[in-house]
């Protein structure tokens, strides 16, 4: 995301238009003295989910907050130092996938001493969908015997993995993309595309998802070329596999699933036998070829489902590609017969 103009996580949070609901509510709650025990924010991967939760937290911890933090006072002074003292993020180590069971344990433990400025104790927990049943439990006394003064703020893109035990106890603030034209104009403020028609359609409309992929335009042309790779005979699926999990493989997801949806909607509306890169089939074989890309556009979006569990990625990338290049093989062969 190196030449995009991205503010840092508060200001982000702070003015991105389509956090204003969420902000206007925890500033509400906040001066009627009724912010809840326990907040769960949610959402599609690239709406600022994490900003938030940090403006959240210092917006809670504040002494005199209005519509935003002060900026001035003894707990913003902390936090802008980075070392507030009754404020404690738990998320998960380098190289593992889940939150460490001794991390949300110390956790706990600290949110039950009192608090260091007298006020209260935050603390955020992300992703909350990589607790493990351990972690989920230990936490779920917490939320069950709330010690009066803490605020636990859990970040999660995919809630439905928390205990119902869990999420129940969490007020949830749902998050959701803004409307195309208020995140065409905020991406026109912060980053340099010609057209962010794509990105955003890569994301789902989340916009910063949208910028982080147009910082990276290269995974766009990459992944137009898998299809004409895997239909080489000499294709070397695990290796493409495998590099396609490194960056952004839920945005390589996403182009192929556009890939496929294209090739849909031109195998439906042209009636023109040869169609440019498409081999000379019969009308019958084109239906069907039709019918098994929503079945492949199916597996694509469920394999894009599972990157936030512990799937492995390679693996999920591996066996679409196997399907995508069977496919491109029996339309190749149908057209040999034809
Ligand atoms: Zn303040």
């Amino acid at each position: 995301m190196s030449d995009a103009n991205l503010p840092n996580p508060i200001d982000l949070a702070a003015s991105a238009p389509w956090l204003a609901r969420a902000r206007e509510a925890i500033a509400g709650a906040c001066a009627a003295d009724r912010l809840p025990q326990a907040l769960l924010l949610q959402g599609i991967p690239g709406l600022g989910k994490a900003a938030l939760a940090e403006w959240i937290a210092r917006y809670a911890l504040c002494d005199a907050p209005s519509v935003d933090a002060c900026g001035q006072c003894p707990s913003c002074q902390f936090y802008q130092a980075g070392n507030h003292p009754d404020l404690l993020r738990v998320g998960v180590e380098e190289g593992k996938k889940q939150i460490a069971i001794d991390d949300i344990r110390d956790m706990i433990g600290a949110l039950a001493l009192s608090s260091y400025r007298g006020r209260r104790k935050v603390a955020v927990v992300q992703p909350a969908d990589a607790l493990n049943v351990n972690g989920a439990n230990a936490l779920l006394k917490t939320l069950e015997e709330p010690s009066g003064s803490a605020l636990l703020i859990l970040v999660a893109v995919r809630p439905e993995r928390l205990p119902a035990t869990i999420a129940s106890r969490c007020q949830r603030v749902k998050l959701q993309a803004p409307d195309e034209a208020v995140a065409r104009t905020w991406l026109d403020a912060h980053g340099k595309a010609e057209d962010w028609t794509l990105p955003l359609k890569l994301s789902a409309g989340a916009p910063l998802a949208a910028l982080a992929l147009s910082a990276v335009p290269q995974v766009e042309s990459e992944m137009a070329e898998v299809p004409q790779m895997l239909s080489r005979p000499d294709a070397d699926i695990p290796a493409m596999a495998e590099r396609c999990q490194k960056h952004f493989p839920a945005e390589r997801f996403r182009c192929l699933e556009f890939w496929i949806s294209e090739r849909i909607r031109y195998g439906l509306t042209s009636p023109a036998p040869s169609a440019p890169g498409q081999p000379t089939v019969s009308p019958e074989v084109r239906r069907r070829h039709i019918q098994r890309l929503y079945g492949l556009l199916d597996e694509v979006r469920r394999a894009r489902s599972l990157l936030s569990s512990n799937a492995a990625v390679a693996l999920l990338f591996e066996q679409v590609f196997v399907s995508i290049a069977r496919e491109m093989d029996a339309l190749r062969q149908a057209s040999r017969r034809a």
